[in-house]
């Protein structure tokens, strides 16, 4: 089974668009872990888009925040009232967090990272919370320095197959750490973005359309993360 989900960190509405618009033109589904409030990805296409949340913990490990964890989840709660799942940023993490997760009444996390890693099963963690593990970023692809023309995951392989992308990486077709680095003082300026955008060699954009192509050249699909929890999901399974 294949899942591509999306980190969307805080990307300015006409790159976030510009991504969204991608999986519309390719008809095909994907989850949102959302950053913030955001008109484009409120109004997006439910049959095609999941949305779950993407809180962001660092400030409060910096001890920079005055808002408490619940106060955080909540805000994104009131603005994607239907998410199920949650992935933190920086994939912070731990057996409080994890805890508050499910009483808030998430079904799903999706913190764990086993780069590259094969025959993945998704699992319960002790209180119910499902784990969905992922095996692919856009930025480890490009910290390791690897190739955007092979993924290096074999997608016809058994067990899961998680791929995590970021409208910002997709909109710069990032191929390196250096054309991130030379763009990021621009976050928030589209077009400022668009003339710094990678074409030389492949990246992060080439990789996701070539990663599409070859699920429908193989006649595979690509789920949701909540479509990921119905068919792993068992309730046998949980912890008792
Ligand atoms: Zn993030």
């Amino acid at each position: 089974m294949i899942a591509i989900t999306v980190d969307i960190d805080w990307a300015a509405e006409e790159v976030i668009q510009d991504m969204l618009q991608f999986f519309e033109k390719e008809q095909v589904k994907c989850t949102l872990f959302c950053t913030h409030e955001s008109e484009v990805i409120k109004s997006c296409s439910r049959d095609l888009f999941e949305l779950a949340i993407h809180p962001n913990f660092n400030f409060l490990l910096n001890g920079e925040n005055s808002k408490s964890i619940e106060q955080i989840i909540d805000e994104l709660k009131s603005w994607y009232p239907e998410a199920k799942g949650i992935r933190s940023h920086s994939l912070t993490q731990n057996t409080f967090l994890l805890d508050f997760f499910q009483k808030k009444g998430f079904i799903y996390e999706a913190n764990h990272f086993l780069p590259y890693r094969k025959n993945i099963q998704p699992f319960y963690l002790w209180n119910s919370l499902f784990r969905i593990p992922f095996v692919w970023e856009d930025d480890f692809h490009f910290m390791y320095d690897h190739s955007y023309n092979d993924l290096r995951i074999d997608i016809e392989g058994t067990g899961l197959k998680v791929f995590n992308f970021h409208p910002i990486h997709f909109f710069l077709n990032t191929s390196c750490e250096d054309d991130y680095v030379k763009a990021k003082k621009y976050y928030h300026d589209a077009a400022k973005l668009r003339q710094l955008r990678n074409s030389s060699r492949a990246g992060v954009s080439d990789a996701l359309k070539n990663l599409i192509s070859q699920i429908k050249r193989l006649e595979m699909e690509s789920y949701k993360m909540i479509e990921v929890y119905n068919h792993y999901a068992n309730e046998e399974d949980k912890p008792s």
